[in-house]
C-alpha cells in the first residue's frame, strides 16, 4: 500500500487528503492524519460522498485519456486520436494564424471553478497578448467577494474561520454550507453545540436554516435592504464598537445617513421579512461576539449582489469583528513568489489591457484592478493575483465571437469548464463557441462543451499532479504530490495544464519564460523565495503552513485601503463611478419591476443552490450518484403546486421569456409558495454525444433559460442574475 499526501480539488472544501493506493488501484482516501485540523479533516473526508466515490471516478471507463481531432462537422460526434505533439504543433499554428489575422485578442479562455492553477494560464495569455481571459463561474462566485473585500478592507475575507468554543454567533447569506462548505458546517454545528446562535438569511428553508435561531426567509433579490436594514438597526441602537469605528472606519457618518432609508418597517415590505425578525438578527449579531459571516453564490449572482456583499461587509466591520479568532479572519496573501509574479502582468501591454472585454470602469476592470492593488501591496507582503480578479465579461465576449463586435474573437479554449452548462444564456454561449475558427477543450470527460469543439485534450487530475496553493477559504499555505502518474494508470495520456500552456508557450515563441520543465520544477520556482523545493516544503511542514496567523494584524500594518482604513464608504468605489455606499435596487425582472411581466410569469425562480453528492456540472457520469440522485429537481411549495395541478415528482416545464426546460417537481414546505428553485448543471452523459443531442444538454440544463442580457447584469461587475428571474411552471403532458 502506498500512501501519499495531497489537497482534494473536487471542491472548495479543498481537504488535505492521504490518497491510499494498492496495486496501482485508488482504493481510499482519508483525511490527512497529520494536519493541524486533523479531527476536522477526518470527519469531513468521512462524511464525503465524492470522496467515497473516488476510486469509480478515478478509475471510469469513460475518462478522456488520449487528444481527440475533429474529424466530421463541429458536433458531428467524429474524432481522430492524435499524439499530444501534433495538437500542440496545430492548435499553436492555428493560433498564431488567428493572432496574425486578427490580434491577439481574437483568443478567449473560459475556466470553471477555481480548482486548477490559475497563474500558468495568465502566463500564457499574458505573452501571447491577450487581455481576454474570461472569469467563467468567477464573475458570480468568490471573485465578487474576494475583490470587494479588498477595495473595503485591503484584504480577502470571506474566510469565517468559525471556531468551535470561540465564536459566538454566525450569520450565513445566501449560503448552505451543509451542501457545499463541510468544514464550515461542521465547526457550525460544533459551535451551536457550544452555545453560539446561528443566524441564516435564504429564500429557502436549508439545512442551515433548520438549525437557526433566527432564520430569515427573504424575497429573493432583496438582500441588500435587509442587511441595510439590520446595519440601521445597530447604528440606532448604538450596538457598532464605537471605538473600532472611531481609528479605523471611514465614512461612519455617510454609512449612518444612508442606513437611515433603511428602517425594518420599510424593509419589510420590500423583503416581506417581519420587522421584529429583522431588530432581533441585528441584536444577536451585535452583541454575540465574536460574530462572523459567511455569504456566498445567493447573493453574488444577483443583479444587486455587490451592494449586497459591500453591506455584508460593513457588518463585521462595524461590530469590531475584523481580524479576530472566531471572527472575520484574515489571511492575506502568500508569503512567496506569489501568483502575481508567475502571471507576468508587465507582459500585457496597456494598448491589450485597454481591449479586455468588460466595461473599463467595473471592478473587475485593469483600472479597478491597479487602484487596488496599490494600496493591498502598500500593506502586504504579496499582492493580488489579477487571474481571476481582472477579466473579460463573458456575456460581452460570447457576443463578441457571434457578431464581431467591438472586434471578432475567433478562438476560444476551455479548461476544466463546460460553458455550456455553466453559463447563463446556453443559446448565446453555444452560437458563440459554434461560430469559432478554433475552440480547445480540456477535460476529463467529454462534456456537451468538448463535443463541439475541434481538439479535445485529456487532463490530469488532482490525483496525478503535484499542488501547491493557498486553502481556499482559511489560512494555509498546502502543497501535495501526485498520487498517479500516467504509467500507474495504464495506458493513457493525461497531461496537466501547466505542460499543456508550456507546450504551446514553446511553439508560439515563449521558449525563455517557461524555462521549467514541469509544474514541480514551477513551484520549487514559487517556493525559493522560503527556502523550499516542492519535496522540501512535503517533508518538512507536511504540505501544510499556517500563514498570517497573528489577530488584528492591522494594528501594526494598516488596512490595504486608500484611507489606510476599512472604508464603509468606499472611495474605491467612487473613483471609479459607483455609489460607494450599499445601495438596493430591485432586480431586472421581478413582480415589482416588471408587473406586466410577472402576469405572464408569476414565479420567482432561483437556480444554483448546491445539492450533494453533485458538484456543479460534474459527477453525471458516476453511476452510484445516479443511484441516488437520477433526475433534475425543482422545488415548489405543495400549496402553489397543487393550484397547478402538480403532484409530487411530476416533470414539469420551467418557462422564462427565454426558452423552457424540464425537470421533475419536488414539493418543498420550506419555499415560499410563489418561488421555486430548479437545479443547474444538469445533462446527460448517457445520451448521445452529437448533434441534436449533445448528451441531452437542451432537456434539462436551467441555464437553457437564464439572463445574461448585460444591461441586466450588475453594473458594477457584470455579474448575470440566477437567483431572482421571473418564470411559469406547467405540467409536462405525457400520453399512455
Ligand atoms: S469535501 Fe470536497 S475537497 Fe473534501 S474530500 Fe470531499 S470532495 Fe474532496
Amino acid at each position: 500500500m502506498d500512501v501519499k499526501k495531497t489537497v482534494c480539488m473536487w471542491c472548495h472544501n479543498h481537504c488535505k487528503v492521504e490518497v491510499h493506493v494498492r496495486d496501482g488501484r485508488l482504493e481510499k482516501i482519508e483525511g490527512d492524519k497529520t494536519h493541524l485540523a486533523a479531527p476536522l479533516l477526518a470527519r469531513v473526508v468521512k462524511s464525503c460522498p465524492r470522496a467515497g466515490a473516488a476510486a469509480e471516478w478515478f478509475h471510469h471507463p469513460e475518462r478522456l485519456n488520449y487528444p481527440l481531432k475533429r474529424a466530421g462537422e463541429k458536433g458531428e460526434g467524429k474524432w481522430d486520436r492524435i499524439s499530444w505533439e501534433q495538437a500542440l504543433d496545430e492548435i499553436s499554428e492555428r493560433l498564431r494564424k488567428v493572432r496574425d489575422e486578427y490580434g491577439a485578442e481574437a483568443l478567449a479562455f473560459t475556466r470553471g471553478t477555481y480548482r486548477n492553477p490559475r497563474e500558468f494560464t495568465a502566463r500564457f495569455f499574458n505573452l501571447f497578448g491577450s487581455p481576454n481571459v474570461i472569469g467563467g463561474a468567477g464573475n458570480v462566485c468568490w471573485a465578487p467577494a474576494n475583490v470587494i473585500a479588498c477595495a473595503l478592507m485591503g484584504s480577502p475575507a470571506n474566510q469565517p474561520l468559525i471556531v468551535p468554543g470561540k465564536t459566538r454567533s454566525i450569520l450565513f447569506i445566501g449560503t448552505n454550507p451543509a451542501q457545499s462548505k463541510t468544514k464550515f458546517w461542521l465547526n457550525t454545528l460544533d459551535s451551536i453545540r457550544q452555545g453560539a446562535k446561528l443566524i441564516v438569511v435564504d429564500p429557502r428553508r436549508t439545512q442551515a436554516a433548520e438549525r437557526a435561531d433566527k432564520f430569515l426567509q427573504l424575497r429573493p433579490g432583496t438582500d441588500t435592504a435587509l442587511l441595510m436594514s439590520m446595519i440601521e438597526v445597530i447604528i440606532r441602537e448604538e450596538l457598532y464598537d464605537k471605538e473600532f469605528v472611531s481609528r479605523w472606519c471611514h465614512g461612519f457618518d455617510e454609512l449612518r445617513k444612508r442606513a437611515k432609508e433603511y428602517p425594518p418597517d420599510r424593509v419589510e415590505r420590500i423583503t416581506l421579512v417581519p420587522a421584529e425578525d429583522i431588530v432581533e438578527a441585528s441584536r444577536i449579531f451585535a452583541t454575540q461576539k465574536p460574530a462572523t459571516c459567511y455569504s456566498h453564490m445567493g447573493i453574488e449572482q444577483l443583479t444587486n449582489g455587490i451592494q449586497a456583499l459591500h453591506a455584508r461587509f460593513i457588518l463585521p466591520a462595524i461590530t469590531g469583528n475584523l481580524d479576530i479568532t472566531g471572527g472575520q479572519f484574515f489571511h492575506g496573501f502568500l508569503p512567496l513568489m506569489s501568483e502575481v509574479d508567475m502571471e507576468m502582468q508587465e507582459a500585457l501591454s496597456s494598448e491589450q489591457r485597454g481591449k479586455m472585454l468588460r466595461s473599463p470602469e467595473q471592478i473587475f476592470s485593469w483600472k479597478a484592478y491597479e487602484l487596488i492593488q496599490e494600496n493591498v501591496k502598500r500593506v502586504w507582503s504579496g499582492s493580488l493575483p489579477a487571474n481571476p480578479h481582472c477579466h473579460a465579461h463573458g456575456p460581452i465576449t460570447y457576443r463578441a465571437m457571434l457578431t464581431g463586435k467591438p472586434y471578432p474573437v475567433r478562438a476560444a479554449i476551455t479548461m476544466a469548464a463546460n460553458p455550456l452548462i455553466t453559463q447563463a444564456n446556453t443559446k448565446m454561449v453555444y452560437r458563440g463557441l459554434k461560430s469559432l475558427d478554433l475552440y480547445v477543450v480540456m477535460d476529463f470527460f467529454m462534456t456537451p462543451s468538448a463535443q463541439i469543439a475541434d481538439y479535445v485534450l485529456p487532463a490530469a487530475s488532482w490525483l496525478e499532479r503535484s499542488h501547491l496553493g493557498p486553502e481556499f477559504e482559511v489560512p494555509y499555505l498546502e502543497a501535495g504530490e501526485a498520487a498517479f502518474s500516467a504509467a500507474d494508470e495504464g495506458d493513457n495520456d493525461r497531461r496537466t495544464d501547466y505542460d499543456f500552456w508550456r507546450g504551446l508557450g514553446l511553439r508560439l515563441g515563449q521558449e525563455e519564460y517557461w524555462p521549467w520543465k514541469d509544474i514541480e520544477a514551477a513551484y520549487d520556482h514559487r517556493l525559493a523565495p522560503m527556502g523550499y523545493t516542492l519535496k522540501q516544503f512535503i517533508t518538512e511542514t507536511g504540505g501544510s503552513l499556517r500563514i498570517n496567523p497573528e489577530e488584528k494584524k492591522y494594528e501594526q500594518r494598516g488596512f490595504g485601503t486608500p484611507t489606510g482604513k476599512v472604508e464603509l464608504y468606499s472611495t474605491i468605489l467612487e473613483k471609479l463611478g459607483f455609489d460607494p455606499l450599499p445601495n438596493y435596487e430591485e432586480p431586472p425582472e421581478s413582480p415589482v419591476s416588471t408587473p406586466e411581466l410577472a402576469k405572464e410569469y408569476p414565479l420567482i425562480l432561483i437556480t444554483g443552490g448546491r445539492f450533494l453528492p453533485m458538484y456543479h456540472s460534474e459527477w453525471r457520469q458516476v453511476d452510484s450518484f445516479r443511484r441516488l440522485h437520477p433526475d433534475p429537481v425543482m422545488q415548489i411549495h405543495p400549496q402553489k403546486a397543487a393550484e397547478l395541478g402538480i403532484e409530487d415528482g411530476d416533470w414539469v416545464w420551467i418557462e422564462t421569456v427565454r426558452g423552457r426546460v424540464r425537470q421533475k417537481s419536488q414539493y418543498f414546505a420550506g419555499i415560499s409558495p410563489g418561488v421555486v428553485h430548479a437545479e443547474h448543471g444538469w445533462w446527460f452523459p448517457e445520451l448521445p454525444g452529437e448533434e441534436p443531442w449533445l448528451h441531452g444538454m437542451w432537456e434539462s440544463n436551467i441555464n437553457v433559460v437564464t439572463d445574461d442580457a448585460p444591461e441586466h447584469c450588475n453594473k458594477m461587475s457584470g455579474g448575470w442574475p440566477l437567483r431572482a428571474e421571473l418564470c411559469k411552471v406547467y405540467r409536462v403532458k405525457t400520453y399512455v
